[in-house]
């Protein structure tokens, strides 16, 4: 639940009735904010009471909502905006996995002679099977650190599972919450500690409304910087990996405040579908694109079928700039 308390509430009064609620407390810009995880038995009746100029919301999807705040969010991290009034589309660009450090510094040299300012790679790798590879984890970490230092790059890169939460905390600008961590609860909990942006990724079974409570997880933390990340939902086809599901991305923009990006490489699943999956998406007008793109896909230790090459993707990077023209986006 979430009590917004009258502006001109004394400091003082907002700690205390925080404390007597076991209530997180922020100041969002305006106000103060009161999360409690509490339903409203357990609220003071002193509370209720003096209700005028506070406000009580008690549905489950709060702080995402377009009912809580219309104002889209912006964010940030390096020199890239997006969300807000802002007209950026920033992609986001690298291999599945690092592998190594010549084709991590193969992929960020690419990037640079784009423009491209973020650079993906994971480091602890949520596969389906143990057998597989399994990412090259602290290691990783410190070898983005080094190219994110010679290649002036920002980095995102993914939280597997809590036992290295904080080290990706530490090591990226932003942290992705992947498909199959978003239900796990102590990694919400604590990137919503974070204060550094977090791309939540929808799990292929989950549903809109999980999708955005999950966000809630960590919005309701304290952490303002949530983007949303369609990539793909599992459905009765098998011929493509998932199934883009660009009308749930339409509902997230109509609803709620959060940036949303879309990610066709996860979604696809083959190479060959990826540029025209990727143009449809800038065309949508996205908040930005995750694209995986592999010096040589098929010799990648993840996601092989799926990743561009290099040359595609330039071409395709060409492509997508005249379409982000035609629709009044600033592709970056
Ligand atoms: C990834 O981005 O490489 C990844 C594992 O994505 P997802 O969580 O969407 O499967
Ligand atoms: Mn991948």
């Amino acid at each position: 639940m979430i009590i917004h308390l009258k502006k001109e509430i004394p400091t003082a009064e907002a700690k205390q009735i925080a404390h007597n609620l076991e209530a997180i407390r922020y100041y969002n810009g305006t106000h103060e904010i009161l999360i409690t995880p509490s339903a409203t038995k357990t609220l003071h009746p002193d509370i209720i009471a003096k209700s005028d100029g506070h406000w009580v919301m008690d549905t489950d999807i709060q702080l995402a909502s377009r009912n809580y705040s219309d104002t889209l969010r912006e964010i940030k991290w390096g020199t890239t905006t997006i969300g807000g009034t802002s007209k950026n589309t920033p992609v986001i660009a690298g291999p599945c996995s690092i592998e190594s450090w010549e084709q991590i510094e193969e992929s960020a040299k690419l990037l640079v002679s784009l423009g491209i300012t973020t650079l993906r790679a994971g480091c602890f790798k949520p596969r389906t099977s143990p057998y597989s590879f399994q990412g090259l984890e602290l290691e990783g970490l410190k070898m983005l650190a080094e190219v994110r230092k010679q290649y002036h790059l920002n980095i995102i890169t993914e939280v597997k599972d809590s036992s290295h939460v904080d080290a990706v905390i530490e090591y990226a600008d932003i942290i992705q919450v992947g498909a199959k961590a978003m239900y796990d609860q102590s990694i919400l909990r604590r990137c919503g500690e974070a204060r550094k942006p977090v791309l939540l990724k929808r799990g292929f079974g989950t549903t809109l409304q999980e999708f955005v409570q999950a966000a809630e997880f960590i919005l309701s933390g304290g952490n303002e910087q949530v983007i949303l990340c369609e990539r793909g939902i599992r459905t009765f086809e098998t011929k493509t990996r998932f199934t883009f599901d660009l009308c749930g991305a339409a509902y997230l923009k109509f609803h709620t405040n959060l940036p949303v990006i879309l990610d066709p490489s996860h979604a696809m699943g083959y190479a060959y579908g990826v540029p025209d999956l990727a143009k449809a998406s800038v065309a949508f007008g996205c908040d930005g694109l995750l694209i995986e793109v592999h010096p040589t896909p098929k010799l990648a230790k993840s996601d092989a079928s799926q990743q561009l090459d290099h040359p595609t993707f330039k071409q395709l990077f060409e492509e997508m700039k005249a379409i982000a023209a035609a629709v009044g986006r600033n592709l970056i």
